[in-house]
């Protein structure tokens, strides 16, 4: 079959705010005298769909890419009027009430995904190509190293690879530059930084899941505009946790947890602790009476400035989540994925200007010159306080606040890389997880009914092992199969055969994309890959 080609001034993988920002930064940029043709790639249906929603919003970055947003009737409408801040304890809350809030004045509830699709249309106005349905599973190079475009993977492929009667083959897509908006570990943002060495002489890139619930709750529940966080209970004290509880319209309450991916105790599940969470007499009462209407989980940044990688490689740069651009103390990372989007494109374009490879390079100063710098190097050291555990860290986080003003003179490196940090099972407590009972809680597989999940059965596993006895050798021998329990979605079983033989059974359709497996496995055998195009959940359904 024909290799499909296409070429342009600039690729960029991923359509979120950090892609699409610096596709519209790039076409504002064109003019007559210098057209250019810009391609957005993404591996969701839509524009949005893999992108979850319920988001607080800095809208920063967006007045200065758009500042007639509101004329241009952007999907922005409710104003954070409330914040609170609340310390768990199993029974009780202790409610801080100014100190160790995350201030969010000026700040919007919105639905991200929207967002997207509304930037998308702006990007399209402007020439802009957009294109769906499409995994990106390949990164070109010219003959001298130099990344020269990327690859969208093959469709209609079998469980063993061999071509079925609806087989396309993916398409060359080259361009002079390339930009990597993929969120956070992306697979060709992995393979680039592995192939150019971009976090060596960096502290490692650490992470958390992040599990999200959208209800729809009875009006005399649902206090519009009112952003909670809350920290403490259901994790025990060194386990770094956060929960949020965002009063979006439509009486629809956005409430997650995100867990820390140090963790070191291989019982723990975050989807169980995220279900023990909604039973706390502080959140319950919130929810009664109320409907689950979605589901998502996904990974985050939290190595902040420290863990921040080199920035360029021959013929393109990382942004946003790629990049790790993650405001971890805030939870928010949507204003600074797009504003380095916005910076990308400005060097970008200036090296198609000069029609030579420009200095990519300079893609890093103009970081530090904005105010994405500013504001990663203030909450540089929140998380990492984290480690010494709970009361310590709400206390360092207070000092570090009211009165170093983030200008603390030192800096807490970040910890070790996520796969290292489970200990032995034997040595662990198994942690017993109360049964969902249905209506505040529920299990996985209902779960992931609602996030709209789909892929293909008979295609090749999109999760792959590189050495398949490792699993029974390495992961249930050492660590009690910890896979089982920290995927989500249960995509990973352990079976036993009529011999009582355990083997590792992999359930790949539920994959919810949130890439857990591949930051947290303990010998790091299990590498997420993207699946067909198009596959994987649908937040825009809901
Ligand atoms: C549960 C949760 C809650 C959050 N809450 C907030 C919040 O309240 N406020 C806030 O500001 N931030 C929040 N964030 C962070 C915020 O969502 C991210 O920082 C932001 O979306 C990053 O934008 P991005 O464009 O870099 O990546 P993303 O938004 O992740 O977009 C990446 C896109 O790339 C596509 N893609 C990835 N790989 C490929 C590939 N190989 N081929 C083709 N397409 C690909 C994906 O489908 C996706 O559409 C939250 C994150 C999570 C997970
Ligand atoms: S298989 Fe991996 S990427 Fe997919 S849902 Fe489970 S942990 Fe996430």
């Amino acid at each position: 079959m024909q290799q499909k080609h296409k070429e342009y001034d600039v690729v960029i993988v991923g359509a979120g705010p950090a892609g699409l920002s610096a596709a519209i930064k790039l076409a504002q940029l064109a003019s007559q005298q210098h057209p250019l043709k810009i391609c957005v790639l993404d591996k969701g249906p839509e524009v949005g769909a893999h992108i979850i929603p319920g988001t607080v919003f800095d809208p920063t970055a967006l007045s200065e890419l758009i500042p007639t947003w509101q004329v241009k009737k952007a999907p922005i409408h409710t104003a954070v009027t409330r914040n609170e801040f609340i310390v768990l304890s199993e029974k009780k809350s202790i409610r801080l009430s100014s100190l160790l809030q995350m201030k969010n004045k000026g700040h919007y509830l919105i639905n991200l995904g929207l967002l997207t699709r509304w930037m998308a249309e702006q990007a399209e106005s402007l020439g802009v190509e957009i294109c769906t349905g499409l995994s990106v599973t390949e990164v070109l190079f010219d003959n001298k190293g130099r990344v020269s475009g990327v690859k969208t993977g093959e469709i209609g492929l079998d469980r063993e690879g061999h071509p079925k009667k609806n087989h396309q083959a993916g398409t060359e897509i080259k361009a002079r530059y390339t930009l990597l908006a993929e969120g956070c570990r992306g697979s060709l943002t992995k393979m680039i930084s592995e192939k150019y060495g971009l976090q060596q002489n960096k502290s490692p890139q650490t992470y958390g899941i992040a599990l999200k619930e959208l209800w729809e709750v009875p009006a005399m529940q649902h206090r519009m505009g009112t952003v909670t966080h809350t920290i403490g209970w259901p994790l025990e004290n060194q386990t770094y946790g956060k929960s949020f509880v965002y009063h979006l319209e439509n009486n629809h309450v956005a409430i997650g947890l995100i867990v820390g991916l140090d963790y070191k105790n291989p019982y723990l599940d975050p989807f169980q602790e995220f279900q023990r969470l909604k039973h706390h007499p502080a959140i319950q009462p919130l929810l009664e009476g109320g409907k689950r209407i979605a589901f998502s989980a996904n990974a985050v940044t939290e190595g902040g400035l420290q863990a921040l990688p080199k920035l360029y490689f021959p013929g393109g740069l990382l942004i946003g989540g790629s990049a790790g651009f993650l405001n971890v103390a805030k939870i928010k990372g949507t204003h600074t994925a797009m504003k380095s989007g916005m910076l990308a494109a400005e060097v970008v374009f200036d090296g198609l200007l000069r029609s030579r490879g420009s200095e990519l390079s300079y893609f890093e100063r103009k970081v530090k010159e904005s105010w994405i710098w500013d504001e990663l190097k203030r909450t540089r050291n929140i998380r990492p306080a984290f480690r010494f555990g709970l009361w310590p860290g709400l206390l360092y986080s207070a000092l570090d606040a009211y009165v170093f003003r983030g200008l603390a003179p030192w800096t807490i490196p970040s910890a070790k890389p996520n796969h290292t940090t489970l200990q032995k099972a034997a040595v662990s407590k198994p942690i017993e997880y109360p049964k969902p009972d249905g209506s505040i809680s529920f299990d996985k597989l209902s779960s992931v009914q609602l996030s709209n999940t789909h892929h293909e059965e008979n295609q090749p596993n999109h999760l792959k092992l590189v050495n398949p006895e490792i699993p029974i050798l390495v992961n249930l021998a050492l660590y009690d199969a910890p896979e089982q329990r920290y995927c989500p979605t249960q995509v990973y079983e352990i079976v036993r055969n009529s011999l009582d033989i355990p083997q590792l059974q992999i359930h790949a359709k539920n994959c919810v994309h949130c890439k857990i497996c591949d930051i947290k496995d303990p010998t790091q055998n299990i590498q997420w890959t993207p699946p067909q195009g198009g596959e994987g959940p649908n937040y825009s359904k809901i």
